[in-house]
């Protein structure tokens, strides 16, 4: 079983991120201010589905008292749910099920028949932005005069394809990328779980590289962990990590804040003799400096940067004025440009590389 799956968040508590919405929602449950129906909105991989899931267990859960929000995952509902045996929880991908038949069968004629065991009957359509317009207008009928005991949440990552009328009649909740902190949070506690041990540089290039889907993060973790050392390494955990060319990058700017032409010349070279992939190379050099002016000019970032880049950032920005990032970002861009006119890649990334130690 993949990790994601075995980790699968079974609360809310354990949902990593989205504070705002799973207070909300249980707010909500708690005072028993439930609507009809909900839509999810954001990024892929952030915990729609599964928040779905925890709130669908939550409204149906046979033991938990009156003032408590979380399923309890044991009882005869919550069970029949996790494992999938109750019709009344009915989960529909809408990007396989575009048309208006579907939803007059699997949604509309469903809703109508009364539940079989569940308190509510709750539709978890995914990916409803995928619906054709007669397949909406059919489902906005149905979300106009709801029945009573039936909740539907629609998941979307692309909320500008829903028709306004679909969204008016329901709660909006926007979905984030999950910070570092709460990423880390979470992949620490299935390290543990695990009972292994990993270097903290390992968690820092998972963060960056899944850029704050959880999903993404969890499945590298697993690749990792299924490495079978209890103690896991950078050098280990680089056998499986796409190859991160972060460190060689945060030399190489370190080079041009110096103005080090021959230091950064050297780079290069290393860089293509280990084979590393150039445009690659130039892209997350291109990021960084993103990054670096954002820093440079205060403003924060959604999702913010993990420790390690954070002190290479502040680093780099007691080097280079803003001035020269915007100027050496133009050269890497120009440089991106070039490579795809010339077959010979090194060219471009060398003559870029010598402008930026140059710059005036
Ligand atoms: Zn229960």
């Amino acid at each position: 079983m993949s990790l994601y799956r075995k980790y699968r968040p079974l609360t809310f508590a354990s949902i990593a991120g989205q504070e705002h919405i799973k207070q909300t929602l249980e707010n909500e449950i708690v005072r028993n201010e439930l609507v009809h129906a909900y839509i999810f909105a954001g990024p892929r991989a952030v915990g729609k589905t599964t928040t779905a899931r925890v709130f669908a267990r939550a409204l149906n859960c046979n033991i938990r008292k009156t003032k408590q929000s979380e399923p309890c995952n044991s009882c005869e509902s919550c069970e029949a749910i996790l494992q999938g045996r109750t019709l009344d929880i009915i989960e529909i991908d809408a990007a396989s099920h575009t048309g208006v038949d579907n939803v007059r069968e699997n949604i509309i004629a469903a809703a109508r028949v009364a539940n079989t065991m569940l308190r509510y009957k709750v539709f978890i359509i995914d990916e409803v932005h995928m619906l054709s317009t007669s397949a909406f207008n059919a489902l906005l009928k149905l979300l106009e005069e709801p029945p009573s005991s039936v909740v539907f949440i629609l998941a979307t990552t692309e909320l500008q394809k829903v028709p306004a009328t679909i969204i008016s009649r329901c709660q909006r909740f926007d979905f984030m990328r999950i910070s570092p902190a709460d990423m880390k949070a979470r992949l620490t506690l299935i390290v543990e779980q695990e009972g292994k041990t990993l270097e903290e540089s390992v968690y820092d290039d998972i963060i960056r590289l899944s850029d704050g889907c959880q999903r993404d993060a969890e499945s590298l973790l697993g690749q990792i962990l299924a490495l079978h050392d209890k103690k896991i390494d950078a050098k280990l955990a680089a056998l499986v990590l796409p190859h991160s060319n972060r460190q060689l990058i945060a030399q190489l700017l370190g080079a041009i804040a110096s103005r080090n032409t021959s230091e950064a010349i050297k780079l290069v070279d290393s860089m293509i003799a280990e084979g590393v992939d150039i445009e690659t190379v130039v892209n997350d050099s291109i990021e960084d400096l993103r990054s670096l002016l954002r820093f440079m000019s205060g403003a924060g970032d959604t999702v913010q940067e993990a420790q390690s880049t954070r002190a290479t950032l502040e680093e780099l920005s007691k080097k280079f004025s803003q001035q020269e990032v915007l100027t050496i970002t133009d050269y890497f861009a120009q440089c991106l440009q070039d490579m795809r006119l010339f077959s010979h890649i090194q060219l471009p990334f060398e003559i870029a590389v010598v402008k930026s130690c140059l710059r005036s």
